[in-house]
């Protein structure tokens, strides 16, 4: 029998899920992703740890080397852009990005995890030198060597989002005067609720982070290199700019080709397949089917494209798969400014956003009983997001200087299950004075939130 040939276009997260996971379950399957860049599966999931100085070194930072998947039976074409796709012959385009020549590729099944890129701040002075973005691993380099670079003093990072926030911990450790600048009132906004941003506010603020909130960029000033933001509070000096104001899909050569929504990402359906037979689409470039908002949005994780790619990869060749994709919660967590926090589902931001009905409870405590002093004790805060009449828990998020984060797991699993308020205030939890109290912290935000008196 001749072998499947399946192509995966991007060797990120996506490609790599898919292609282990097919090369595992299948054995007359010929693979190999077409990857557009230069170094193999860079992971920006760690760049800042890498900025940091707490990884092996910049090459190490990868989800795989052409090696390894060498040696599971795929193989990876860097420097390979994949510039069409041709449903009526089963083929590609591909261009060498070296050579310069292009050439047709047939497939059996194509799967594309193509990703996003970073959005450009279109505005006077956008052609300066020193303006940066943070994805992928050129720009980590550059970064990096900026960081280390004593002539840039004055850093402004435009974005209070995860990435920007990673970039302005990351300056400010290098000793750098960091202002970070939002159209936002508050850092984070979009990723938490208002509580719990008040408080990292204060830890910015505390870190000697200059905050430029409710801010619109007007432009870039200078010569040949930047010198200042000029936004409509005033100007910023800057001798170095980090634009992470988020991201746009990788799917401009798919118009006319795959069904794309208005701002380009694939559509696919329940099994996720595109709109063409035998062409298939995860991570990052797609809709998303979100278990909270229960429609699909743009979740730009990780953690949510290797889901979808191992389910792709569990139903490739069936007919019609048993059971359609369950779709995801949408989970992240990050470490700032010495708070760690986690946060699942929808908050304030997100479910106002796209219309959902909620309300929202903010729960403080300490992690353990009365009698343990202070210093080992520290607080901790938990926000809940939920349907007003149904209490069903769309969202939640847990912050503390002690890393709680196994939490936001916990509370992704009771919005996955469409648990509620009540669910969880009964759910039964471990009790030991060494890790939590008589009642877990999860329990007591949601009696919290049921409006019962404090434990
Ligand atoms: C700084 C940073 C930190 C992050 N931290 C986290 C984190 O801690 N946790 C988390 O869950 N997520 C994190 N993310 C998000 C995460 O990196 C993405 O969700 C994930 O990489 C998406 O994977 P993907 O396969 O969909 O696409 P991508 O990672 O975007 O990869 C797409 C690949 O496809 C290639 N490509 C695109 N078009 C073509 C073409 N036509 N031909 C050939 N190749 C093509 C690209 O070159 C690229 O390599 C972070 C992102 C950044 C930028």
């Amino acid at each position: 029998m001749s072998k499947k040939k399946v192509i995966i276009i991007g060797a990120s997260h996506g490609g790599h899920e898919s292609a282990i996971r097919i090369l595992d379950k299948y054995e007359n399957v010929d693979v190999a992703i077409y990857e557009a860049g230069d170094f193999v599966s860079f992971m920006s999931c760690g760049m800042e740890l890498f900025l940091e100085g707490k990884t092996l070194g910049q090459d190490t930072v990868r989800n795989f080397s052409p090696e390894e998947l060498e040696a599971r039976g795929g193989r990876v074409v860097n420097n390979h852009q994949v510039t069409a796709i041709h449903p009526e012959s089963k083929a590609i385009t591909v261009k060498n990005l070296v050579a310069g020549v292009e050439e047709s590729v047939s497939y059996d099944k194509l799967i594309l995890s193509v990703g996003v890129e970073s959005i450009e701040l279109n505005i006077p002075g956008r052609d300066l030198s020193n303006i940066y973005l943070m994805h992928g691993y050129d720009w980590a380099s550059k970064i990096n060597a900026a960081q280390k670079d004593d002539s840039i003093k004055n850093v402004v990072v435009i974005g209070s989002g995860y990435i920007g926030v990673e970039a302005t911990q990351v300056f400010t450790q290098a000793g750098k005067s960091v202002t970070l600048i939002d159209m936002l009132e508050r850092p984070l906004g979009n990723y938490l609720n208002a509580e719990s941003t008040e408080i990292l506010e204060r830890a910015f603020v505390d870190a000697g982070v200059n905050l430029h909130m409710g801010a619109t960029v007007e432009a870039f000033i200078g010569d040949e290199a930047v010198r200042a933001v000029k936004t409509d509070k005033g100007e910023v000096p800057a001798d170095l700019v980090i634009v992470a104001i988020g991201v746009y899909p990788n799917t401009a050569w798919l118009k006319g080709t795959l069904d794309l929504d208005e701002r380009g990402y694939i559509k696919t359906d329940a099994y996720l397949r595109t709109n063409v037979e035998d062409v298939y689409a995860v991570g990052d470039a797609t809709l998303q089917p979100s278990i909270p908002a229960s429609q699909s949005l743009p979740i730009a994780l990780a953690t949510t494209t290797r889901r979808s790619a191992f389910y792709l990869a569990n139903t490739l060749f069936d007919q019609k798969p048993a059971r359609a994709y369950k779709g995801v919660v949408g989970s992240s967590a990050l470490g700032i400014f010495g708070y760690k926090f986690a946060t699942s589902g929808l908050n304030q931001y997100t479910a106002g956003r796209i219309g959902v009905e909620f309300e929202t409870s903010f729960y403080t405590d300490r992690v353990r009983p009365a009698y343990i002093p202070e210093s080992d004790n520290p607080e901790v805060f938990v926000s809940l997001t939920f349907h007003p009449q149904t209490h069903q828990i769309l969202g939640g998020s847990v912050l503390s200087r002690q890393d709680v984060t196994a939490q936001g797991n916990v509370l992704s699993l009771a919005i996955a299950q469409k648990m509620t308020l009540e669910d969880l205030a009964e759910a039964d939890f471990f009790f030991q004075p060494g890790f939590d109290r008589q009642w877990s912290l999860l329990n007591l935000a949601a009696q919290d939130a049921l409006g019962y008196k404090r434990f």
